[in-house]
């Protein structure tokens, strides 16, 4: 049997349009992505900023109801600072790592009130700069709540890129300047929330379901030794 034809870009020239369009298809109707779903009930930088911070190591159910208890109590960081960080802690418990999260949050709380009147800046740096935030954090504010290009890149998106060989990275950091170099502009925004579907549905971490995935001709997939 012959091996599947790679999906790098530049040795099949389109095969990556011909995967996001077929994963566009496939996709139709299933869930969004838990910050995704807060960002489209209000696409509010502060409520994108809380829920991701809530959404790191959190299942996407407890998440979005974690996120909207949270922003139900408080809707800023004016709002969100005035409450103790036992009390966010409970608001957002079971997530993952509830207190440290809390703590988080109260102090990004701080410093948005401090440095910024209240108001999430776009810039990257300053982004970078509050307590609890990363890089995927920043890129997912900045795309979701402001509409700025960046490459959010998840644990999704680093391990679906290296299977489909757009990519060899070890870090998702590493990833996201790769994917700079071989993804095209209009799907620095969209790849995310693609592969994060994808990733919690069909190309899963442990053994993915290769027999039913609709690119499967299309990926070399690479480093999958379990599937499916
Ligand atoms: S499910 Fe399998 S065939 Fe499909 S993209 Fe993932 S690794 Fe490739």
């Amino acid at each position: 049997m012959s091996p599947p034809t790679g999906g790098f870009p530049g040795e099949t020239g389109g095969s990556l349009e011909e995967i996001v369009a077929t994963l566009r298809e496939f996709l139709k109707g299933s869930p969004l992505p838990s910050v995704s779903e807060v960002a489209q009930r209000k696409a509010d930088p502060f409520r994108i900023l809380v829920s991701t911070m809530i959404s790191l190591r959190t299942k996407d159910e407890v998440t979005a109801t974690a996120s909207e208890r949270l922003l139900a109590r408080a809707p800023t960081a004016q709002a969100l600072l005035r409450l103790e960080s036992k009390e966010i802690a409970e608001l957002i418990y079971p997530a993952g790592f509830y207190n440290t999260k809390a703590k988080n949050l109260k102090a990004m709380a701080e410093a948005l009130v401090s440095l910024y009147g209240g108001r999430v800046p776009e810039a990257m740096e300053q982004l970078l700069a509050l307590p609890g935030v990363g890089r995927k954090t920043a890129n997912l504010v900045r795309n979701l709540g402001y509409d700025l290009e960046g490459i959010c890149v998840d644990t999704h998106v680093h391990r679906i890129s290296n299977r489909l060989g757009w990519v060899q990275t070890k870090t998702p950091e590493q990833t996201e300047s790769a994917l700079e170099t071989v993804l095209p502009r209009k799907y620095w925004i969209p790849i995310n929330e693609l592969l994060v579907r994808f990733g919690q549905t069909l190309c899963t971490p442990l053994s993915p379901f290769c027999s039913r995935c609709p690119i499967r001709t299309l990926c070399p997939r690479i480093g999958v030794e379990r599937s499916r």
